[in-house]
């Protein structure tokens, strides 16, 4: 097999074989574009060598031969004394994974090129910093020797010579400078600092492909569902610099505003600077529209190549380029990372530009990214009543406050404790990744929008601030200093990744609200396509409205038991329920019916002609009975002792009262609560459909909870069937009406093939089948479930993803038993938390459900998740 590609022979579909950096070399080298040459080694090699353990003499020799072309055509050769040859060794799996892997830029530097280096461009400042960057970052890469070791000789030598930044650092100083770098090389390796460039390059190579299996990349891959078994490939290139002057440069810039989505360039750049500058976050870069001020001819140029890029790729980019002396080079192009916002922005306005279809605008969104849009803001009249201490740039969206904390380790640690955390680091770097990971934003004092940090949290969905400039952090001391505040560890601060502004102490959130049309849109392309529905678990008015803002057709459950509580409700509810005085009980029902009439008309107003699912009360008595001061009120209001209400109160208690006297069981006993929670349904319905003018005719739907048998549904619906006739006969008007049950236990699921026969629809509480499937408890589940997880008993939480094995066949039992019982259409849905996780949904669709209900926040992620699996 053929191990090694020139750039020459490579094209972007190469992408698993090459990598992405790789393979996108190739293309633009393909398309024309000032790329400098190079090859690339493949994906095959570096699982040839993880497996083996060294570089078999095939890939040697491959290199070899790739090596000396490149000297031909550059004429340029490794330790010539004329014109030697720099590279850099660049790694790029299939996968982007930002700063996962590293880079080492300058390779072929020693003693005797820096010299020809620095006489051949009369700059030895130049050659001097491309030879000590090698060192640091040879030893950083290959030896793993910590890179701080070098920067605060760096600074320590700084400081020594009263120098304020690196600009004032002259060649005697860089020369100075390396020796000490190679002394310490020397004096941590027990060994000279490697001169020969061709062992300097296999043992980065080497080092390359072992990074592939470092702790970071191995957390990044876990984090984002990569495959561990892809490897990387390793580019070797040759170097441009952009550090030989004020005419020369480096930078990053994106074709959209990878935030907002916003159309056009969007970058940073550092003049006289090299590789990593930008993004590492040394010093702060200026924004792309200043090049067009300093360097006009090659901005041009760079913006048509941009575009160039954009139009061929059909994607936004992310492009690495450099300046040498006025001339540019192309380093890298992929897709651009972005956010939610900015990647539904930009896929609807590549619809509008033709250059992709809908279907394909659907396939690039995630759920996850429907549901980061819809991320929490912080209360505008709370943001007002605070000052910013910081403002810093927005680098990614979303609010967020915690306690700061200033490593990774630190945040990490504090997290499994429990706390809410926020990252504060001068700039962050890959090491960080688990602890920004956990962490609710992140904070850095330098770099830019560009940096690794920005980066990082945008990929991640997470709120992030960079470049405060006012923030002097020590992070040894754990200590952060702002004007006349001081920041501790544990300090609450609140961060506004929309603004970059950063406030001291906690600041309360307001639920999203959604102005974006561009979310209506792609949940009316989802419609087009979908084929189940969503409709959304919701009671009150504010939630149904949201619903419907985020496309929810119809309500999949109406809870009602807190149509029991409130004020004036509670204290009727305890009337009916404690009164001793059957006439009283009698009047108590009268005025809850009075008030769950008018909660249903709002329901029935606000949903129209959309259906609403009201599940009959579920929960047990006890939940609605006094306690404390409450039990003395409610005996003077039904003039009883204090002795009988409390024996009364004792009568309701239970043991396990989730499987105890609730839903139908309930009902059995007390038929008259179903009774007139259905006389306030029908009532209501006709009523809202008068007030409609006949324009929409409301059909509410019934739904029975806790049903377990087949006599249950009969015994009751008999009962209800009364009150809906004479509802009608009193009303002098009838309507459609639908009577169902939940499926939430395993008898029902067993019986489906019965209860089927009485209904007109069915749906799965998975919530309650769940805990009765398993007979794991919903509310002290969290006590073993991580170490269920851990030890891999489960693979994940039954109540967040579906049990396909367990409750999955009880669902696909009953669904499949319930249809063969009846002629009828029988509608088939499903209202549990799973009803809005995207795994579960797509068992679920293949079982033939009708629709999914979740609660309002995760409709928009449902209805893109059942799009994709209908494309
Ligand atoms: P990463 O995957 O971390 O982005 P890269 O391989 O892209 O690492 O390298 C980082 C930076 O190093 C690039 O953005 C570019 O500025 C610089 N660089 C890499 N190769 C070269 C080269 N041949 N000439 C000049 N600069 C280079
Ligand atoms: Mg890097
Ligand atoms: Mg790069």
């Amino acid at each position: 097999t053929k191990f090694v590609y020139s750039f020459t022979e490579g094209k972007k579909e190469m992408v698993g074989l090459l990598g992405g950096k790789g393979s996108n070399l190739a293309e633009m080298t393909r398309l024309g574009l000032p790329v400098p040459r190079g090859f690339t080694i493949s994906t095959e090699a570096c699982l040839a060598y993880l497996e083996e353990g060294t570089l078999q003499s095939e890939l040697i020799s491959e290199i070899e031969q790739q090596l000396l072309e490149l000297e031909v055509v550059s004429q340029k050769k490794f330790d010539d004394t004329v014109n030697p040859l720099l590279v850099s060794v660049r790694s790029g799996a299939k996968f982007s994974m930002p700063g996962m892997m590293d880079t080492v830029l300058n390779l072929g530097m020693n003693d005797v090129t820096v010299e020809t280096i620095a006489v051949k461009t009369a700059n030895a400042a130049f050659a001097y910093d491309c030879y000590r960057r090698f060192i640091q970052m040879f030893s950083d890469v290959v030896q793993g020797l910590n890179k701080n070791i070098f920067e605060d000789e760096l600074t320590l030598y700084k400081n020594k010579n009263n120098y304020q930044s690196d600009v004032h650092m002259q060649a005697e100083d860089w020369k100075r400078l390396t020796t000490r770098y190679k002394e310490i090389y020397e004096a941590q390796m027990g060994e000279a600092f490697p001169q020969d460039p061709r062992a300097q390059l296999s043992a980065t190579i080497e080092a390359v492909f072992k990074s592939w299996e470092n702790p970071r990349a191995v957390t990044y891959r876990r984090m984002n569902n990569i495959p561990h078994d892809l490897g990387t490939a390793v580019t070797v290139q040759e170097m441009v610099f952009g550090n030989t002057g004020m005419e020369s440069g480096t930078g990053v810039a994106f074709t959209r505003n990878p935030a907002t989505g916003k159309a056009g360039l969007f970058g940073e750049f550092l003049i006289n600077a090299q590789g990593e500058d930008v993004v590492a976050g040394i010093r702060t870069p200026q924004d792309i529209s200043q090049l067009a001020e300093l360097m006009p001819e090659t901005y041009a140029q760079f913006l048509s190549l941009a575009e160039m890029l954009e139009k061929h790729y059909r994607d936004m980019q992310d492009i690495e380029f450099t300046i040498e002396d006025g001339q540019l080079f192309m380093l890298q192009t992929r897709n651009g990372k972005r956010t939610a916002r900015a990647a539904i922005e930009i896929a609807i306005a590549m619809v509008d530009e033709g250059v992709i279809t809908k279907e394909e605008a659907l396939n690039r969104l995630t759920p996850q990214m429907m549901d980061q849009l819809l991320h929490p803001t912080f209360v505008e009249t709370e943001l007002k009543e605070n000052k910013a201490i910081i403002q810093g740039l927005p680098a990614s969206p979303g609010s967020a406050s915690g306690k700061v904390y200033f490593t990774a380790e630190d945040a990490k640690r504090a997290n499994e404790a429990g706390e809410k955390t926020i990252l504060l680091r001068k700039e962050t770097s890959p090491e960080d990744i688990e602890g920004m990971a956990v962490s609710e934003a992140v904070v850095t004092s330098h770099g830019g929008m560009t940096s690794h940090a920005a980066v990082v949290a945008r990929g991640m969905g997470s709120c992030c601030v960079v470049g405060c400039e006012q923030l002097i952090i020590d992070e040894k001391q754990k200590i952060a200093r702002v004007k006349d505040s001081i920041i501790e560890e544990g300090t609450v601060i609140s961060v506004d990744g929309t603004t970059g502004k950063i406030y001291l102490g906690h600041i309360e959130k307001d639920n999203p609200t959604d102005e974006s049309s561009a979310l209506g849109k792609i949940i009316s392309w989802c419609k087009e396509v979908a084929t189940i529905r969503v409709k959304a678990n919701a009671e009150t008015a504010t939630e149904i409205t949201a619903a419907f803002q985020f496309g929810a057709e119809g309500m999949g459950l109406v809870r009602t038991e807190h149509m029991f509580f409130g004020e004036n409700r509670i204290v009727e509810m305890r009337k009916m329920i404690l009164s001793p005085d059957s006439k009283e009980k009698r009047t108590a029902l009268e005025s809850l019916k009075a008030f769950q009439k008018e909660d249903f008309k709002t329901i029935f107003r606000l949903a129209k002609e959309q259906h609403a699912t009201i599940r009959l009360l579920d929960p047990p008595l006890h939940e609605f009975i006094p306690t404390g001061n409450e039990v003395s009120k409610m005996a003077a209001i039904l003039h009883i002792s204090i002795a009988e209400i409390q024996q009364r109160i004792a009568s309701l208690e239970e043991n396990n009262p989730m499987l105890g006297h609730r839903g139908c069981r309930l009902a059995i006993t007390n038929p008259e609560i179903y009774e007139m929670q259905v006389a306030a349904i029908m009532e209501a319905a006709i009523e809202v459909t008068e007030e409609l003018g006949g324009s929409v005719v409301i059909e509410p739907e019934i739904m029975i909870p806790l049903v377990s048998l087949e006599a249950e549904i009969v015994f009751l619906k008999e009962r209800l069937l009364n009150v809906i006739k004479a509802v009608f006969t009193e009303k002098g008007k009838e309507i459609p009406y639908q009577i169902g049950t939940m499926l939430e236990t395993p008898r029902a699921c067993l019986t489906a093939g019965r209860i089927g026969k009485h209904v007109d629809f069915i749906s799965f509480g998975t919530n309650d089948l769940t805990q009765l499937t398993y007979g794991f408890s919903r509310d002290d589940i969290g006590k073993f479930v991580g170490d269920y997880e851990r030890e891999k008993i489960i693979e994940s939480d039954p109540f967040q993803h579906l049990d396909e094995e367990g409750v999955g066949e009880l669902v696909t039992y009953a669904i499949d038993r319930a249809k063969a019982a009846t002629d009828k259409p029988l509608s088939i849905g499903i209202c549990g938390e799973v009803g809005g996780d995207p795994a579960s949904i797509a068992f679920l669709i293949d079982k033939g459900v009708h629709y999914v209900s979740c609660s309002p926040y995760r409709v928009p992620a449902a209805w893109l998740t059942i799009a994709q699996l209908s494309l």
